[in-house]
């Protein structure tokens, strides 16, 4: 039996999708192994948001040839989709596809033996709505992501994203739903949201907000979270249904990008702050359990200190709980790449540790003021220590030690103390 492995760079949806593509190479009789061991076949899903997410899939690339210089190895995604001559450049790799073809991979092996030149697949991307064809995918993971957009028009300054994987398109609703009733049907209790920007969703007259009451409304599912989704983007109703629905995960990531106006503007963003934080606060305010998280990049040109100052304060004096920091990264086919007055990378080092700091000290804050809550958890794995892992319905990351549960249960917990990062606690229902 021949043997394929996976790798993921990046964001949620390509985890998504190398959901996808390995459910066909066992479909077509491939024997899934570990990435860190040697197969006839290695396929790495790229991500091309920083430079680093370049370097490390050229490194990877080396990784997988030095362990078995015969593997076959296909590039698929992002990087591939902007890069591909680059990439051809690169030794060892057999195959590179864009994003169009992407899920179609195994259809463009005929046979997984090395090649002296790469073939390189790298159509157009199509504007039109899509459904994917990948019956019964094998998820691995407790929480499946159901991806319903894909694309962006937004045109941020920073963002390569438009560039990578084509312009706003969406899945077709009636697709939606049926992955969503066969995944419910294997048990899965918790969804997760997934596109690029999920609140530009439109098929036939359906929005986010319809994908989402379908969503709710199937039978077996118990949660559904909404992964990233764009500021401008959410309506005040998605608030009401969050209050009233206990299924729909009071948690909610809101990229902030910069906390300073005079930055949202260069960054090409839709909103000013005081727009941005006037749906916060009312999120807040209607969902006081919420766990509110954010992006901000540090370091766009031209970003001084007094606006990175700014930045802090905004976040700081906000109900957001915590960032995902990203350090600006030069992107040549994107807006912000062609500006001048660069930070240096010391700098941005430095803005992307304070950051990071102020961030760990708001989520311990919120850990702690959740302490003697009871809470749902869905266990999801088993640490070294023989503990179960899970989150709660506002994402707290929960550890337990409580006998006879198992994976994929759902139980109430009370939590007790915060250690490390995690919040430790004890059986609810007593
Ligand atoms: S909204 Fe902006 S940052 Fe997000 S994918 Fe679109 S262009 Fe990129």
């Amino acid at each position: 039996m021949l043997k394929a492995s996976f790798y993921t760079l990046g964001c949620r949806l390509n985890q998504a999708e190398t959901a996808l593509i390995s459910s066909t190479f066992t479909d077509g009789g491939y024997e899934i192994v570990p990435f860190n061991e040697s197969a006839d076949v290695c396929v790495i899903n790229s991500c091309t948001v920083t430079e680093h997410a370049d370097a490390k899939c050229r490194q990877l690339v080396r990784q997988v040839l030095k362990r078995n210089p015969q593997t076959y190895v296909a590039v698929v995604g992002c990087y591939s989709q902007t890069s591909s001559e680059a990439l051809k450049k690169v030794d060892g790799i057999d195959l590179i596809i864009g994003t169009q073809e992407k899920l179609k991979v195994l259809q463009h092996i005929d046979e997984p033996s090395k090649t002296p030149q790469p073939k390189i697949v790298r159509d157009t991307v199509d504007r039109k709505s899509f459904t994917i064809d990948i019956k019964d995918p094998k998820i691995k993971t407790t929480r499946a992501n159901i991806k319903i957009q894909d694309g962006c028009d937004f045109m941020c300054s920073f963002c390569v994203i438009p560039f990578a994987r084509g312009r706003a398109r969406s899945r077709a609703f009636w697709d939606i739903q049926r992955e969503a009733i066969d995944l419910a049907s294997q048990g899965f209790k918790e969804l997760v949201i997934t596109g690029v920007n999920i609140g530009t969703y439109q098929f036939e007259g359906k929005s986010f907000l319809d994908v989402l009451k379908m969503l709710l409304s199937i039978p077996g599912l118990e949660r559904i979270r909404i992964s990233s989704i764009e500021p401008t983007t959410i309506p005040y109703e998605l608030l009401d249904i969050m209050a009233d629905n206990e299924k729909l995960c009071p948690h909610l990531h809101i990229p902030l990008q910069s906390g300073c106006d005079k930055t949202l503007s260069a960054m090409k963003r839709k909103y000013n702050v005081k727009e941005y934080m006037e749906f916060i606060d009312a999120a807040y305010k209607k969902i006081p359990n919420i766990m509110l998280a954010t992006d901000i990049i540090v370091g766009f040109p031209g970003e001084t200190q007094t606006d990175f100052a700014q930045t802090c304060a905004t976040f700081r004096d906000s109900p957001l709980t915590y960032v995902h920091v990203f350090s600006f990264s030069q992107r040549d086919k994107t807006a912000a790449g062609r500006l001048p007055d660069k930070i240096d990378p010391r700098t941005k080092k430095q803005r992307s540790k304070e950051l990071h700091v102020l961030s760990d000290q708001k989520k311990q804050k919120f850990y702690e003021q959740s302490l003697g809550q009871t809470v749902r958890l869905l266990v999801e794995n088993q640490s070294h220590n023989g503990h179960w892992q899970g989150f709660s319905d506002n994402y707290i990351k929960i550890a337990v030690d409580i006998p006879g549960i198992k994976k994929n249960d759902l139980i109430n917990v009370q939590l007790k103390e915060v250690l490390d990062d995690v919040v430790y606690a004890t059986n609810g229902d007593f």
